[in-house]
């Protein structure tokens, strides 16, 4: 049975299952497989022809064999990596822009983002876990938008999970608002409050912090990306691109569109139990934490900026711990001490040169401003009639300016469907395209959603009163 280790050396080993229902390490670190599984180029190639959920089976159950069982989770894979719930057969199709250049197409499932990929599996993962122990769970949290809508399609179905969304009322777009509002579910609330997004996020720490509103008699549960089983869900992807273009058997490289680094430690993991990858590269908005520290070796965290990227909008980038983690050889009372000056916020911090050098083996990254985004959507419509979303053209964009090797195959991950970002589309000029089939009548269907005012006990007291319905 796997193992789990916090990053910071002084918290319990946990299983699967535990590591699921909590959030952060009690040492404030994120946990980790103690050992991650290793594949040899014969195994993977042997799984060239697999579909995706059979591909997804092979990839996940050794994360979590011994608390969830083969069968079921075979079930699982074939309820969520499917044409009902996602709108394109092949689930993860690649798309091509150029010789060698590709967009891997990850907005097919229900809201369009790619964190279906991982949230329509985690839903699943809990309500198994929730209901075999016999108790029920809480979720809460705060979205400026793709996380609350994918959280919400993930974990509507789950008889013994609770779902409280917050978001800031009138700040989120009409296509993301309705994806949380019009979704079915008697344990589904959306609470729109009447203030900024920072101030939804602080009632959701505050919560998580002092959970006595509960009773004592259910766990609130996060599903922000430091949940390991999102990062855990994410990997299959890069397996299954690779697999369609000739891997293993010849490497790829891989550029990411990156706000807390989740989707590319997903990328990182996958090399680590095998697979080719020449090439990582972190792509981000003016939010660029991670690319200064990259290029200049300098960490400093700066005020967050609004872009036409909002779901790249980061102050910090959490999941870059995990990295750092391996880095720094897995030395949990070192990475403490580092992380404890990184998260300081009073003076640059710098990494040991050797440990940057070795990251810079395999990671290159680019900030990219909101001109050369909406540029590089017109570029690319120009060139091939397909419209990216502006968090892809990021991707796009590094993709160029970073590769290495043009005989290696670039793959972009393409994180959102266009229609969501109608401010972007709009700049750079273009009609909104049409909702995808499965969405055509999202702009009809019933809302649901309560608006309070910013205010702790209100909300608190909304999830207490509907936790404990029954
Ligand atoms: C969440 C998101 C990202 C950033 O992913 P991370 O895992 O946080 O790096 C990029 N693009 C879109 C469209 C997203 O929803």
């Amino acid at each position: 049975m796997m193992k789990y280790i916090s990053t910071r050396g002084n918290a319990p080993e946990l299983t699967f299952e535990d590591v699921l229902l909590t959030g952060l390490a009690s040492d404030g670190g994120l946990y980790v497989p103690k050992e991650a599984p290793h594949y040899t180029l014969e195994e993977i190639e042997s799984w060239r022809d697999l579909p995706y959920t059979e591909l997804a089976h092979k990839i996940v159950y050794p994360f979590v064999e011994g608390c969830v069982d083969s069968d079921a989770l075979k079930g699982m894979l074939e309820d969520v990596y499917n044409n009902t719930n996602f709108g394109h057969k092949a689930i993860a199709p690649l798309q091509q822009l150029d010789h060698n250049e590709y967009v891997l197409e990850l907005f097919h499932g229900p809201t369009l983002a790619f964190k279906d990929f991982a949230l329509q599996l985690l839903g699943r993962l809990l309500d198994y876990v929730v209901t075999r122990r016999q108790e029920k769970v809480v979720i809460m949290g705060a979205t400026s938008g793709d996380t609350g809508s994918a959280a919400i399609e993930g974990t509507k179905a789950c008889d013994n999970v609770d779902i409280f969304i917050l978001h800031p009322y009138g700040k989120v777009s009409e296509v993301q608002r309705r994806q949380m509002t019009t979704v079915e579910g008697d344990n589904i609330y959306n609470i729109a409050i009447e203030g900024n997004f920072d101030q939804a996020q602080d009632m959701v720490k505050a919560s998580f912090g002092d959970q006595s509103f509960l009773r004592g008699e259910r766990k609130l549960v996060a599903v922000n990306s430091i949940n390991w089983a999102r990062i855990m869900a994410q990997i299959v992807y890069y397996f299954y691109s690779s697999l369609n273009l000739g891997g293993p058997l010849r490497p790829m490289a891989y550029s990411v569109p990156t706000g807390n680094f989740g989707d590319i430690f997903a990328g990182y993991m996958a090399r680590k139990m095998g697979l080719p990858i020449e090439q990582l590269i972190i792509a981000t908005n003016n939010n660029d934490v991670l690319h200064r520290l990259m290029s200049k070796n300098q960490y400093e965290v700066r005020p967050l900026k609004h872009t036409i990227t909002p779901s790249m909008d980061i102050a910090v980038s959490s999941n870059f711990e995990r990295l750092l983690f391996d880095l720094y050889d897995r030395d949990g009372a070192k990475l403490a001490g580092l992380m404890a000056k990184m998260n300081a916020r009073d003076d640059v911090v710098s990494l040991d040169e050797d440990k940057l050098a070795k990251a810079r083996e395999l990671f290159d990254s680019l900030a990219v401003d909101e001109k050369t985004t909406v540029e590089t959507m017109q570029l690319v419509f120009n060139e091939t009639g397909y419209l990216l979303d502006p968090h892809t053209a990021i991707g796009v964009k590094a993709a160029r300016e970073c590769r290495r090797n043009p005989n290696i195959p670039m793959i972009t991950l393409g994180t959102a469907h266009p229609v969501k970002f109608e401010d972007a589309v709009g700049r750079a000029g273009y009609e909104m395209p049409a909702l995808p089939h499965h969405l055509t009548d999202l702009m009809e269907r019933e809302e649901r959603l309560s608006v309070l005012p910013a205010d702790l006990e209100t909300v608190q007291q909304l999830i207490a009163d509907n936790t404990f319905r029954d």
